[in-house]
């Protein structure tokens, strides 16, 4: 069993090699819902749906997120309402959040609408929100405090972000099932995605990083940051508002007290070198996915890696590498 960390776009990117590779229903998700969003009053989850889509092979890879051969005929419609369009939604996208919506207003927790959908989409992986209460990732900038779609999708992360909070997260819980995933998993997986509004969310649901740092599986990390830059999007200006080196030294930070494995790209060869001197396994390979055997390729090794060497081998996790602090 396997249990997966997740955002959207890396995230999903790196479900798709992941469900090439091994049985769909040996996989758990456990997916960021801080960009959660209101959007022409329906409840959209941006993360929940990405990866739901891949798992049923009804993700557009060109876009990376949304349906396939989707067409946007009703956000056109919205506009010549003058309602707001910056948030792209296609007209089969729209479905799963009318549904979802009905689902929610019926009095169903945002699990059970997601086990619902997922059931009849034939996504045979288990997929669970990181929460069923609401946990909202703020961004704090110049003009004020955004959510994380208006500050990513609408103003195309232009801003200068002073800080960032995720609303509600103290009083939120696992959703259920999560705490036992991560429990009984082989391995647990960080994808490749953001950090801070991608993984912070789910880390800062209290009892999530608790049990990663107890779990008996190893915890490997996937860096979304390739040379001193992510693949894509605003990860690195997240990273430097929270203190973090835009590297694969970042990430390890930003993981530092459970994960075993850092998984890098090999042009981070020698930034790797400093967090192995320093007690971090970290293993270098392709981590840029762009075909399907990419994709592929970086999960099966992915799996290599966790599965390789004795669990009881490794340092006592959050031991390894604190000495990070003290490098020049
Ligand atoms: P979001 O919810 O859309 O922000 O999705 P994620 O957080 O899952 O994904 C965003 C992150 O994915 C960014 O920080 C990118 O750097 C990273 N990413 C995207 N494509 C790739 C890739 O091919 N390889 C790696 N290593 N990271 C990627």
């Amino acid at each position: 069993m396997i249990c997966v960390l997740s955002g959207g776009t890396g995230g999903a990117k790196f479900v798709d090699g992941l469900r090439q590779v091994m049985p769909a229903e040996q996989i758990t998700l456990i997916v960021n819902t801080g960009d959660d969003l209101l959007w022409w009053g329906l409840y959209v989850s941006p993360d929940i749906d990405s990866i739901t889509y891949v798992l049923s092979g009804m993700l557009s890879r060109e876009r990376g997120w949304g349906v396939k051969g989707d067409t946007f005929l009703c956000l056109q419609a919205m506009g010549q309402l003058g309602e707001p369009t910056w948030f792209h939604t296609g007209d089969r996208d729209l479905a799963m959040h009318l549904l979802r919506s009905r689902l929610l207003a019926e009095g169903k927790t945002l699990s059970d609408a997601t086990a619902v959908i997922s059931e009849k989409l034939g996504v045979k992986a288990r997929v669970l929100p990181m929460s069923d209460s609401r946990v909202e990732t703020r961004i704090d900038t110049p003009i004020g405090e955004l959510s994380f779609e208006e500050y990513f999708v609408q103003r195309w992360y232009q801003d200068p972000v002073n800080s960032v909070r995720f609303a509600g997260a103290s009083d939120a819980e696992p959703a259920p099932g999560v705490i036992d995933a991560i429990e009984a998993a082989d391995a647990v997986i960080i994808a490749p995605s953001n950090p801070i509004t991608s993984i912070g969310p789910i880390l800062a649901v209290p009892g999530i990083r608790e049990t990663l740092l107890r779990c008996r599986g190893k915890v490997a990390a996937i860096s979304p940051i390739v040379g001193s830059a992510p693949v894509a999007g605003p990860a690195g200006i997240l990273m430097a508002a929270q203190g973090l080196p835009c590297s694969i030294v970042g990430v390890a930070h930003a993981y530092e007290d459970f994960i075993d494995i850092l998984v890098c790209d090999h042009r981070d060869t020698r930034a790797a070198e400093l967090l192995r001197a320093n007690g971090l396994t970290v293993h270098c390979t392709q981590t840029i996915m762009r075909t399907a055997e990419d994709k592929a390729a970086l999960a099966r090794d992915v799996l290599g890696y966790v599965s390789r060497s004795p669990h009881d081998e490794r340092p006592a996790r959050g031991s390894a590498f604190r000495r990070l602090d003290q490098q020049p």
